[in-house]
């Protein structure tokens, strides 16, 4: 009997606000610890919360970039538990009324796009984080109260490679929504791994192991690696898993057990009451409608079909959306936008990255670059020249009509002139011709370039290799 895994992911995601979820206090990592508390985060008797507006806009903003239903009523809760990083010992969080529902992320994956439907995504508050020392324990409240997004899968990822892929698009689309910095260095996005195996063929679900508090994607894929086959070896031997939920020892490769899962019921969940239920407006759904942006995903779609741009050039654009932006501002303007796409990436990235520059502060318009693409195209200029003429452009900001002019780069179509660089490069270099008259074809090539040098690179290259075959005949 074969047998295949099933996984679905919990995604922690610390949301991009300037305050905490319930306070004013900032949320900002890497202040000096207990710096950043007040009488609200650090769970004192008889204080208040005050939800952070923002916080909710961008759960709801998540929502829609996940494709979710944003239900007209939702709730807090508390979720009581005993919290060593958390004084009030319960959290916030949203149980049974959450604020999105229902989604999907489409992501590419195996050659194609998979997707994967979102259980749910619910706001709710982070913890402290507690440190311990060579004797001693301490903690750090500056973390807790900070709004933390929850993004549920539902259990249909089916190995170690997508779940890795499905993370990495999750991040690119919080990071394009600007709903969050996803730095993982930060512990911004945390993730539990629910993973269980099954029969292949069967629709059951096997038995639930959870690896908590994951910190990063690769920790992930190296903990599914290990934990898929350790499940598949233990059934395979007769023997029988329990749910449980698994720490990730990521120095010795392996999972080892933690404890024996709770059950809902045992953190007493009630409704939070000093919270309202959050019932948003039209108006207010309307403002955030107006903050959805398009995703990685689609708009590489959109280039590759709008523009006709390779993949590897629309996935440029889409890494760095300052180019994406400066190329599409003239990809509508141009005849050829996978012309200005080429000049955009090979010549304009790569001198920007060489002069340490940035697009705003570029010495000439974008249009100057269409411009070189025509006098290429009208074979004004050689290929050679117009890279002479972009990189004259590029430092001093003349316009390349100017540039050609000055430097003389026009190209020679008249055949006289080129005829004559012909015979030179036929009387310099009888080795060559000898090649290609006894059928060595790529000869004619090094010919071409001697007609090219000769002419300083001026010569019509079409026009060069006609009159040599002519000639060579
Ligand atoms: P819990 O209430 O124990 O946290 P949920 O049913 O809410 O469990 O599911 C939590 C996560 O576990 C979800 O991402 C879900 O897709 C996943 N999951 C649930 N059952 C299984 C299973 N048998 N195998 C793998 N993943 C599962
Ligand atoms: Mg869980
Ligand atoms: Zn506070």
């Amino acid at each position: 009997m074969s047998y295949e895994a099933v996984i679905g992911l919990e995604t922690h995601v610390q949301l991009k606000t300037k305050s905490k979820m319930w306070c004013g206090c900032a949320n900002e990592f890497g202040a000096p610890p207990n710096t950043r508390v007040c009488p609200v985060c650090l769970g004192l008797p008889g204080v208040l919360p005050v939800a952070n507006e923002e916080a909710l806009r961008l759960t709801a903003l998540t929502g829609l970039l996940l494709n979710c239903t944003l239900p007209s009523h939702a709730k807090f809760d508390r979720k009581n538990y005993f919290y060593p990083d958390m004084p009030k010992n319960y959290q916030i969080t949203q149980y049974d009324k959450p604020s999105a529902i229902n989604g999907h992320i489409d992501f590419e994956f195996g050659g194609g796009v998979a997707r994967v439907r979102i259980t749910r995504a619910h706001l709710e508050e982070d913890v402290g984080k507690n440190i311990h020392f060579d004797r001693t324990s301490g903690v750090d409240f500056n973390r807790a109260g900070v709004p933390l997004l929850e993004i549920v899968s539902e259990p249909e990822i089916t190995g170690a490679d997508m779940a890795y892929e499905y993370l990495n698009a999750l991040k690119d689309v919080l990071i394009h929504g600007g709903v969050s910095d996803a730095d993982m260095e930060k512990g911004m996005v945390r993730c539990d791994v629910n993973v269980s195996v099954r029969p292949v063929g069967t629709e059951a679900l096997g038995k639930k192991i959870e690896i908590k508090n994951m910190n990063s994607f690769s920790g992930v894929r190296r903990a599914l690696e290990y934990e898929i086959p350790r499940q598949i070896a233990v059934l395979e031997k007769g023997g029988q898993l329990t749910q449980e939920t698994r720490r990730w020892d990521d120095a010795g490769g392996i999972t080892e057990t933690m404890r024996s899962k709770e059950m809902a019921h045992d953190y007493r969940y009630f409704p939070e009451p000093d919270l309202m239920p959050f019932e948003p407006t039209e108006a207010w759904l309307e403002e955030i409608r107006r903050r959805v942006v398009e995703l990685p995903l689609a708009k590489k779609q959109r280039l590759m079909r709008q523009y006709q741009l390779p993949a590897a050039d629309a996935q440029t654009f889409v890494w760095d959306r300052a180019l994406g932006d400066y190329f599409e501002a003239l990809a509508r303007k141009a005849k050829n936008p996978k012309s200005a796409a080429n000049w955009i990436i090979n010549n304009l990235r790569a001198q920007l990255a060489a002069a340490g520059g940035t697009l705003a502060g570029l010495k000439f318009p974008p249009e100057y670059i269409l411009d070189i693409v025509d006098l290429v195209e009208s074979r004004k200029i050689s290929s050679s020249a117009a890279q002479l003429v972009f990189a004259e452009m590029f430092s001093g900001g003349e316009a390349p009509a100017v540039i050609v002019e000055n430097k003389g780069l026009a190209q020679v179509s008249d055949a006289g002139a080129i005829e004559a660089y012909c015979d030179q490069a036929i009387a310099a270099h009888p080795g060559p011709v000898a090649d290609y008259k006894s059928g060595k074809a790529a000869a004619l090539n090094f010919l071409k370039g001697q007609v090219m040098k000769l002419s300083k690179g001026k010569a019509n290259p079409n026009l060069a290799g006609e009159i040599l075959e002519r000639k060579l005949k």
